[in-house]
């Protein structure tokens, strides 16, 4: 370590440590006590919520909002005319023809940009099949409110102001029919699961310091009000229900029409899901004090049993690496659910199609992202489904390292694949992020890319939403720990875990939390990596015979500036890692490796081309590597390697 790096190391120790507290923001609160029944027949549900809203805003508010994301599901709606509008967009990967044009030529290799899900299955629900959610009253202190029906969302004209710092009560009646499953909620999925029960009951809108949050349900994200939920939950006998919060009265007994009541309280949570079948299956553990796993799902055949036992005795074994990682998990249960038509996250709970662990593993990620930080998925998408991607992929490895084939619950045959998977992944670089790198540089030479900072419901295609979103946004923190180092970044990540939980925080928030941790300027990278979509490209320009050095120049060929590490390595065996800062980041981070590294002064962005010497002379040269631990996302590397002949 040369003296100049010394002093940045132990800048950076003063930062980490330096950096504590809460973050503060008002958050509005809820407690909503829900009682509903659901009659299995016709697939009606109707309930009442009585809700306590405090509004904690320095604002008077004089309407409120409410979601009813069942109408969604009828033809012609928002959704509908969304899903068939991108199913005229074609996309054709294989040849590299990416636009909306040559694709058309393709023909038959083209791929309709819609989710496959939806497609065009809304319009052709029939009326008993559709979905709805109706509010026929609101009544605050028994006074009747204004109501306006904008489809998906309800505005609530309100008889008497809210003022700042003040609570008040709503009562509400509902009636819902249960759509047939389309995305995510409804009735009988394509695995024979009668309720998935998401986005079932009118929730209130957030309303927080970007002001209201009212966007109409076209296709995804669930932002809420944290609060306290109360609910009580009538159907037939029958059926064994699934939810989000602890169930309050185990052992009570069906009334005389051979209905039975689920009660569950849930704490600091903004939604609240639940699934019922006839013929679940039920596994749960305490796997430690206080905090209880479940497993809800459909017997099928060995093989699919087993894989769901697997999710529990993984999900046990994963906890204190997720936890430390990033973050305690503050919930006193977690169940996975078999339901909806994937795998999609709530509050202390998921609905997963089928047993696939890495998606079980990502669900169960997202409470820290979407449900404890619950970032804006509207608004930034990549800081929820990129950050999870970037934990799921990382958790995954870990596990698949330390304990997939411990577990009693995989056959030989799968503890093979296994093997041969963890062989692959260290051929692969980077090692943990390879996919997501994968994914992400297809995006960007695809020629529709979108900034990352697009409102999730707004992009052009639905690809360019879910890999900005899911690969560039877990691409961002390989990026990152490229940048500030790896154990920086994972420090950035618990910090802002712990200053922003419960506060719904953006992505300043988040550059300010690693600025602070690294003791590095980067509101650059946030401009280039977030609001733009400029790619990185950097090559080898020029090598020439120095006084015992060899001269080497690189070239800075894409628009995104970034700090550099080339790697010398000599005939002898040993090896040099080059480093220059940007001189953006006014300073550098420290050596990571075993690898001897000499820092150089810092390369200004506004200049195409660097120059450095090594330490040996041009003759001893073997190879000369730009960016060797392939953590920077570079557009082309044909140009980042050059090996020189004997
Ligand atoms: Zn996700």
């Amino acid at each position: 370590m040369n003296k100049n790096l010394a002093f940045i190391f132990i800048a950076i120790i003063a930062f980490v440590s330096g950096v504590s507290a809460q973050a503060d923001r008002w958050q509005q609160h809820i407690n909503y006590n829900i009682k509903a029944a659901l009659d299995v027949n016709t697939n009606i549900i109707k309930g009442t919520e009585d809700i306590v809203y405090t509004n904690n805003s320095t604002d008077t508010l004089r309407k409120v909002y409410f979601h009813l994301y069942w109408n969604a599901f009828q033809p012609n709606s928002a959704m509908d005319i969304r899903s068939r509008e991108l199913g005229k967009n074609l996309l054709n990967f294989r040849r590299g023809a990416i636009t909306a044009s040559n694709a058309t030529m393709l023909g038959q290799e083209a791929t309709q940009d819609w989710d496959r899900r939806v497609r065009d299955r809304i319009q052709k629900l029939t009326p008993t099949e559709i979905g709805y959610q109706r509010i026929s009253q609101i009544l605050i202190n028994g006074k009747v409110q204004k109501l306006i029906e904008h489809e998906t969302i309800l505005e609530v004209q309100l008889t008497q102001a809210i003022a700042p710092k003040t609570s008040i009560k709503m009562n509400l009646q509902f009636e819902a029919q249960v759509p047939v499953q389309i995305r995510r909620s409804g009735r009988d999925n394509a695995q024979g699961v009668r309720y998935s029960m998401s986005q079932w009951y009118p929730k209130m809108v957030e309303y927080d310091y970007q002001g209201w949050n009212a966007n109409a349900y076209i296709a995804r994200e669930f932002h809420g009000v944290w609060g306290n939920y109360d609910v009580t939950l009538s159907l037939d006998k029958s059926y064994m229900v699934a939810a989000t919060g602890v169930l309050q009265n185990p052992n009570a007994v069906a009334d005389k029409f051979g209905n039975l009541s689920w009660n569950f309280t849930g704490k600091n949570i903004h939604d609240f899901m639940w699934a019922a079948d006839n013929k679940y299956k039920h596994l749960s553990k305490e796997v430690r004090k206080g905090l209880t796993l479940h497993v809800y799902f459909k017997e099928k055949n060995a093989s699919s049993d087993s894989a769901w036992a697997n999710i529990l005795w993984a999900a046990e074994k994963a906890l204190p690496y997720m936890e430390k990682k990033y973050g305690a998990y503050p919930y006193p249960q977690y169940s996975f659910i078999q339901g909806g038509d994937g795998g999609m996250e709530y509050g202390m709970g998921t609905l997963l199609q089928g047993p696939g662990l890495g998606t079980a593993i990502h669900e169960w990620m997202h409470t820290w992202y979407q449900h404890v930080l619950g970032t804006n998925e509207s608004l930034f998408p990549w800081m929820d489904e990129g950050f999870t991607s970037y934990a799921e992929d990382d958790i995954t490895y870990w596990y698949n390292n330390n304990y997939a084939r411990l577990s009693p619950y995989i056959n030989e045959k799968e503890k093979a694949r296994l093997k041969a998977e963890i062989e692959t992944a260290k051929t692969q670089l980077p090692a943990i992020q390879f996919g997501n790198y994968t994914g992400y540089l297809t995006l960007a030479k695809s020629g529709i890319e979108e900034p990352m900072s697009t409102h999730s419901d707004h992009y052009n295609y639905n690809y360019s939403y879910s890999s900005a979103a899911y690969t560039k946004g877990a691409t961002f923190l390989g990026l990152l720990g490229y940048v500030v180092t790896d154990s920086v970044r994972d420090a950035i990540l618990l910090n802002y875990y712990n200053i922003w939980k419960f506060k719904h925080p953006n992505a300043n928030d988040f550059f300010r939390v690693a600025e602070k941790t690294s003791g590095l300027q980067l509101q650059w990278l946030k401009e280039y990596w977030v609001n733009s979509t400029k790619t990185i490209d950097y090559g080898l320009n020029d090598i020439q015979a120095g006084n015992n050095t060899a001269i080497i120049s690189i070239q800075r060929l894409g628009k995104l500036p970034m700090p550099i590490e080339v790697l010398i390595t000599y005939k002898d065996g040993t090896s040099e890692l080059h480093y220059m800062p940007l001189d953006l980041m006014l300073g550098g981070k420290a050596s990571e490796g075993a690898i001897n590294q000499i820092a150089h002064p810092a390369w200004q962005w506004v200049a195409p081309t660097y120059t450095f010497e090594t330490s040996k002379p041009l003759s001893a040269l073997k190879s000369i590597e730009i960016d060797p631990s392939y953590r920077m996302p570079d557009l082309n590397r044909s140009n980042n390697k050059l090996e020189i002949p004997n």
